[in-house]
């Protein structure tokens, strides 16, 4: 049982970046790109543009200035677009990239960068994400991290939340010896409310497996992003 709308409801726009996370450049299922000509979608009902130009009206606005006249529904398609990872199929993403190998030292991939909403105020958080694992047989091409921190990444999120879907996402799939990931973001609704100081950068870390158990194992995570070690 799955939350996920079918692709083929989906308004183009958003397909294509549901089918960018899902699979490798240049690999675009032809079906899927067949598809994707077919109307209606979620939310072609009107409804949210009339809640935006509701929003426009109580701010003090005229929704029906030039500079806004288009607003609603740009918003409309912004926010499909920025909620596109509940719409990825994570079979998809992964198809083809587990790999069976001999391989049990950490892979580590630092400084994936990604946007998300922080689901309090619907106000972008952005930053890093660092994710390292240590395989047990199975590896997953490199490639695919990315694409799992922006399917979790692109939807309504808290900092923490997102954090530990990426970790248990890849524990539950690779089943490795553990996995470590440490998310470092800026939010919005933060520096610009002033509520704490512009700039402050938060992070968070979720360790599995091998990371929560051995302090050598997370040390070296940490020390391959260059940091100290939380309580160390
Ligand atoms: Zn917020």
């Amino acid at each position: 049982m799955s939350d996920r709308t079918e692709p083929r409801d989906l308004h183009e726009s958003i397909r294509r970046i549901v089918t960018e996370i899902e699979n490798e450049i240049g690999d675009d299922d032809p079906e899927l790109l067949l598809e994707s000509a077919i109307e209606p979608r979620p939310g072609a009902n009107g409804r949210v543009e009339e809640a935006v130009h509701d929003i426009l009206v109580e701010i003090g606005e005229d929704p029906a200035r030039e500079g806004l006249v288009g607003t609603p529904d740009r918003v409309h398609r912004m926010y499909l677009e920025l909620t596109a990872g509940y719409h990825v199929d994570p079979e998809r993403l992964i198809n083809k990239a587990i790999f069976d190998v001999d391989y049990s030292e950490m892979v580590v991939v630092k400084d994936i960068p990604f946007y998300s909403l922080c689901e309090h105020h619907l106000l972008p958080f952005f930053g890093s994400a660092h994710v390292a694992y240590i395989p047990s047989r199975r590896v997953i091409g490199l490639s695919k991290i990315p694409r799992v921190v922006e399917m979790y990444a692109r939807r309504l999120q808290v900092q923490e939340r997102l954090t530990k879907q990426v970790a248990e996402f890849l524990m539950e799939r690779l089943e490795p010896e553990g996995v470590g990931v440490v998310v470092e973001a800026t939010h919005l609704c933060a520096a610009m409310r002033g509520v704490r100081k512009p700039g402050t950068v938060m992070t968070t870390s979720s360790v599995l497996g091998l990371f929560r158990r051995n302090d050598k194992t997370r040390a070296e995570f940490f020390a391959h992003l260059g940091r100290p070690a939380p309580g160390a």
